[in-house]
This record gives C-alpha cells, sequence and structure tokens, in this order.
C-alpha cells in the first residue's frame, strides 16, 4: 500500500488476533515485523506479568489505538513523519480480560497497586522488543496509550521513556 509520496507499507497485513484467542481491538493494519515484536511481548511478558499481577485473569483482548495511518508525530502540520506512517508502529491503549474487567494505560508512575506494577513491568519490558517506547510518563501526547515502534537505528539503540 502508498499513501502520497512517504507513506505506505510493501506488505501490509491485517492483525485481528494474537496467539491464544487474544483479539486485536480493532484490527491493526501493521508491518510483519510490528506484529511480530508485538506477539513476542504479548506471550513473554503481557501474560506471564498479568498471571502475577492478577492470578486467575487471562486476556482476551489488546485495545490498539494506532496502527498504519500517514501522518506525522503527534499529528503536527510540520515535523517528522510518524513510524505509524510505515506500519513500523502500534499504540496500546489497554486490555481486555476474559473476566470482562478492562485495563487502561494511564499515567503509573506513582500507581501504588498492583495494576501499577503490572503497567510498569510490561512497559519496561516492552523496550526488549521495540525500539521505541513512550508512555504516559513521556509527555501528554502519550497520557493514554504505550507508544510502541520498531524503527531501526544504527547500533540497535533504543529509545523507551
Ligand atoms: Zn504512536
Amino acid at each position: 500500500m502508498r499513501e502520497g509520496p512517504a507513506c505506505g507499507i510493501e506488505r501490509p497485513i491485517a492483525l485481528q488476533a494474537l496467539a491464544g484467542d487474544v483479539a486485536v481491538e480493532p484490527p491493526a493494519t501493521l508491518r510483519c515485523e510490528t506484529a511480530l515484536q508485538l506477539a513476542r511481548w504479548m506471550e513473554k511478558t503481557v501474560k506471564p506479568a498479568l498471571a502475577v499481577a492478577m492470578p486467575g485473569e487471562t486476556i482476551a483482548g489488546l485495545r490498539q489505538a494506532s496502527g498504519y495511518v500517514c501522518r506525522n508525530r503527534n499529528n503536527t502540520e510540520e515535523g517528522k513523519i510518524s513510524e505509524h506512517a510505515f506500519g513500523n508502529a502500534v499504540d496500546i491503549a489497554g486490555f481486555t480480560l476474559k473476566s470482562g474487567k478492562t485495563i487502561d494505560i494511564r499515567p503509573a508512575e506513582r500507581d501504588s497497586t498492583l495494576d501499577g506494577a503490572f503497567q510498569r513491568a510490561i512497559t519496561e519490558a516492552a523496550c526488549l522488543y521495540f525500539t521505541t517506547v513512550l508512555d504516559p510518563g513521556s509527555d501528554a501526547a502519550h497520557e493514554n496509550h504505550l507508544h510502541l515502534d520498531v524503527k531501526e537505528r544504527r547500533g540497535g539503540y533504543r529509545y523507551c521513556w
């Protein structure tokens, strides 16, 4: 897919679910690499962390707020093009659990509950799979979601805070 001179994905995929019946809500258009890292993060970090933080709960849905979209960073008129415009990024708004409970991404730096510890744990661990992780502590534009992307940087450097 192509849009204008800058945006597009060579081989886009429509990601509807992850392993173990985790629905992607709504389905996201992504590059394969982004979907792969999302699947790894879910399997190796999010599910195990949830099992510790909320025993008996199971993840039924991953609520995403943005996959592919042709736009600049933080929706500004001028400035750099967003990794979302290449299918490299996905924004995570929260999770739906089988019990019906929902978990929303929110400012959690000083949240002393297990929910807060769960969010901080999965955010830190996301940097093992994604090269950019922005969370509600990053700036006002990310107050209600995690921005995860697979932008390639020289030396494999990561930008996570
Ligand atoms: Zn984003």
